[in-house]
């Protein structure tokens, strides 16, 4: 590890602790030639992935990115922050296991519509909108019409049974 202060090479470590709860390894470094003192963090790296962009540009996908464009589409909506966050690693993972280096922004748009359709049809239609570069009120009826097939046919699936009340009940406070 070349020293920062005079570009050597020569360092030694002095000290090696885990930190962040595990998932780093914290290095303090005493530069042998200049004596300077500096700390190196090893963390586990998941494979680089690259966004290609409608533009062709390439950016290193951003998970805080994805994070934020998804908060926006769920905000004032009742869903809590940790399902919010669940959904994000969720596509994360979908993203990483994909085997590819390169994801197409499109296809990234197209995973967070899935994972939101099912969430929040509320939050589905306002990605939608701007992922989808909506202009005119047929195009938010086009997508409200796919939502009622989506209704109609959860409804034949659960038979009646409404799990998400089902839950909420059971969490209720005494
Ligand atoms: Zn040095």
């Amino acid at each position: 590890m070349r020293c920062p202060f005079c570009g050597s090479e020569n360092s030694q470590v002095k000290d090696s602790r885990p930190s962040d709860e595990n998932s780093a390894i914290r290095r303090r470094r005493v530069c042998s030639d200049c004596g300077g003192r500096f700390t190196t963090f090893e963390r586990v790296q998941l494979r680089d992935l690259t966004v290609v962009k409608r533009s062709g540009r390439k950016v290193p996908f951003d998970r805080d990115k994805l994070a934020r464009s998804v908060s926006v589409a769920m905000r004032k909506r009742p869903i809590e922050p940790e399902r919010i966050d669940r959904l994000v690693s969720g596509l994360v993972r979908q993203i990483e296991s994909s085997g590819e280096s390169e994801i197409t922004s499109a296809e990234i748009g197209e995973l967070v519509m899935a994972a939101l359709r099912e969430l929040d049809p509320v939050a589905y239609v306002r990605f939608a909108s701007v992922y989808r570069d909506f202009r005119e009120a047929s195009d938010f009826q086009a997508v409200l019409r796919d939502l009622a097939s989506d209704r109609i046919e959860r409804r034949r699936t659960a038979l009646g049974f409404d799990d998400e009340a089902d839950d909420t009940a059971d969490e209720k406070p005494q």
